[in-house]
C-alpha cells in the first residue's frame, strides 16, 4: 500500500489500550496517521516507553507516523481518588480539597495548590468536561465544601472548569516546559498548547522550545472565549490548530461550538495551516463497537468543512475497540471525501435556481419565491406573508432559508399543521368565509403586535383570475 485510501489524518491518542505492538500495528494499517501523547496522564518513563514502540512499529511498516505531544497547561484536575470511580448524586456534599489526602467519603483531592482562592461561595465548578456541576456551598482553609448539582461518575485525574476564574498562572506552566524538553529529547514531531490565548502565548512556547532545539511545531490548541476571538493572530503564530471541543465546550456555551468549529476550520483553511478536529468525535465507541449516527455525521460534516485532521481521545487510549474505532474513523472518512467534490459542486438552493440546472424547469411559484429573497434582503424586511391552501408557496419560500420569519395563512385546517416541518415558516390557521381576507389577515397580525404601521411586510398572492396558485409579490406598507 503506497498510498493510503482516504486523505484525511486520523489522530490517535495512546493509552493503556493501544501502547502494545500488535494493536499499533493495526491501528497504523488501519489508516492512523499520527500518535498522540497526552502528557496529562502517565509519567515520562511511560510515554518514552510508548515513543520508542510507535517508532519501531511505524520502521517495521514503512508508514510515515508522526508523534504529537500534548501538554497540558494551566489545567486543574482532581488528584487520586482513594476509590474510583465515584458515583455523585445531586444534592450529595462534597469537599473539595488541596490538603493531606484521605480515604474519607466524599473528599475529592484537587491537585492545584491555588485553587482556594479561585472559588468562592456561590460559585459553579464542572468536572469531567462538564458533565458533573457543583455549586460551592462554603469555604474551608484549603478548599471549599460543595453540593452536586448535576451528578455522575468520577474517576480520578478528571479536569475542573473554573468559568470565569482567570488563571494567575502563565499559559506554559513549569510542566509544559518538561514537556517541552522531554519531547525534544526523544524527538518528537510537534506539540499540542493547551488553553492558548492569543499569538504571545505561542510565541513563549516557541521561544522556550527553539531555546533547546531549532524548529520546533507548535499546534495552538483552541479551548477558551480569548482564543476563539483571537484565532487569527493565533493562525499566524502557530503551526497549525486543534479545535479542542472537550474544554471549549465548558469554556464558551455548548450550542456554540458547532459554528465555532466551522468559522476555525475556515479560517485555519484561508491560512494553510492545518487543523485537527478533536474530541468527542467516536465517543460512544469507547465502549461499543459500532457509533451513532450523530457521531459518524459529525465526524462526515467536519470533513465536509474542511478539516485536515479528525482526532480520537478516549476512544483509543483507554477505550475497547481501538482499531476498530481506527477502521470506523477511515471508513467514514474515505466514503466522504469521494463525495466531497459532488456535494460542494452543488452549491446552495438558491444557486440551482438562479444560475444552476434548477434554471431550466422553472415555475411561477419558483420565480415568485426567488423574488421574495430577493426583495427581503435588499429591502430588509422582516416579515414575509403568506397565504397559501396547500402551503406549497411557503415551502418554496422556506427552500432559500430567508433571514425573516414566513408567515403563512391558510383556511385549510391541514395546511398549517404539515407546516410544522419547514423551516422558519410559521403557520397560521384562520377561519374566515370572506373574500377579503388578506385584510383579515393584515388586521390579525396588526393585533398580535407582529407589526405596526409604517413596517414593510412581503405579501404573495394568486390574483389571475381562474389559475390557482401564487403568481404575485406585494412590498406593502402597514396602515
Ligand atoms: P484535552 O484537549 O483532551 O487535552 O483536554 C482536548 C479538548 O479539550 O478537547
Ligand atoms: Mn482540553
Amino acid at each position: 500500500m503506497l498510498l493510503p485510501d482516504h486523505k484525511t489524518k486520523i489522530v490517535c491518542t495512546i493509552g493503556p489500550s493501544s501502547e502494545s505492538k500488535p494493536v499499533l500495528q493495526k491501528m497504523m494499517q488501519s489508516g492512523m496517521n499520527v500518535a498522540r501523547l497526552n502528557l496529562a496522564h502517565g509519567d515520562f518513563d511511560e510515554h518514552r516507553r510508548r515513543i520508542r514502540t510507535i517508532r519501531s512499529v511505524a520502521e517495521e511498516l514503512k508508514v510515515p507516523i508522526a508523534i504529537l505531544l500534548d501538554l497540558p497547561g494551566p489545567k486543574i484536575r482532581i488528584g487520586r481518588l482513594p476509590r474510583e470511580p465515584i458515583m455523585l448524586k445531586p444534592g450529595d456534599m462534597v469537599t473539595l480539597t488541596t490538603g493531606a489526602s484521605t480515604d474519607e467519603p466524599g473528599v475529592i483531592p484537587v491537585d492545584f495548590e491555588e485553587f482556594p482562592s479561585l472559588v468562592s461561595e456561590n460559585s459553579t465548578i464542572y468536572l469531567a468536561d462538564g458533565f458533573i456541576q457543583l455549586r460551592v456551598q462554603r469555604m474551608i482553609p484549603d478548599g471549599a465544601v460543595c453540593i452536586v448539582v448535576i451528578g455522575g461518575l468520577l474517576s480520578s485525574h478528571k479536569g475542573m472548569n473554573l468559568l470565569g476564574a482567570s488563571l494567575a498562572v502563565e499559559t506554559l506552566t513549569e510542566r509544559d516546559r518538561e514537556g517541552l524538553a522531554f519531547g525534544i529529547a526523544e524527538g518528537v514531531d510537534a506539540f499540542s498548547v493547551s488553553f492558548i490565548r492569543r499569538a504571545e502565548d505561542v510565541r513563549q512556547a516557541r521561544e522556550y522550545a527553539e531555546s533547546l532545539a531549532p524548529c520546533v511545531r507548535i499546534i495552538a490548541k483552541i479551548e477558551r472565549r480569548e482564543a476563539v476571538e483571537n484565532v487569527d493572530e493565533i493562525l499566524a503564530e502557530a503551526d497549525g490548530v486543534m479545535i479542542a471541543r472537550g474544554d471549549l465546550g465548558v469554556q464558551i456555551p455548548i450550542e456554540e461550538v458547532p459554528v465555532v468549529q466551522k468559522r476555525i476550520i475556515h479560517q485555519a483553511n484561508i491560512s494553510g495551516r492545518p487543523v485537527i478536529t478533536a474530541t468527542q468525535m467516536l465517543e460512544s465507541m469507547t465502549e461499543h463497537i459500532r457509533p451513532t449516527r450523530a457521531e459518524v455525521t459529525d465526524v462526515a460534516n467536519a470533513i465536509l468543512d474542511g478539516t485536515d485532521a479528525v482526532m480520537l481521545s478516549g476512544e483509543t487510549a483507554i477505550g475497547s475497540f481501538p482499531v476498530e474505532t481506527v477502521q470506523m474513523m477511515a471508513g467514514i472518512a474515505r466514503t466522504t471525501e469521494e463525495q466531497r467534490r459532488a456535494l460542494a459542486g452543488g452549491g446552495t438552493c438558491e444557486e440551482y435556481f438562479r444560475r444552476g440546472r434548477g434554471r431550466a424547469g422553472m415555475a411561477v411559484g419558483d420565480v415568485v419565491s426567488l423574488n421574495v429573497i430577493e426583495a427581503r434582503d435588499a429591502l430588509r424586511i422582516q416579515y414575509i406573508i403568506t397565504p397559501t391552501r396547500t402551503g406549497s408557496t411557503p415551502r418554496r419560500i422556506s427552500r432559500f432559508k430567508p433571514e425573516g420569519w414566513i408567515l403563512s395563512f391558510s383556511r385549510n385546517f391541514r395546511t398549517p399543521q404539515f407546516l410544522s416541518f419547514s423551516y422558519g415558516v410559521q403557520p397560521f390557521f384562520i377561519q374566515s368565509e370572506r373574500e377579503d381576507w388578506h385584510e383579515e389577515i393584515m388586521e390579525f397580525l396588526k393585533a398580535s403586535d407582529v407589526i405596526a404601521p409604517g413596517d414593510r411586510v412581503l405579501f404573495t398572492e394568486g390574483v389571475s383570475p381562474g389559475e390557482a396558485g401564487t403568481d404575485s409579490l406585494t412590498i406593502l406598507t402597514v396602515e
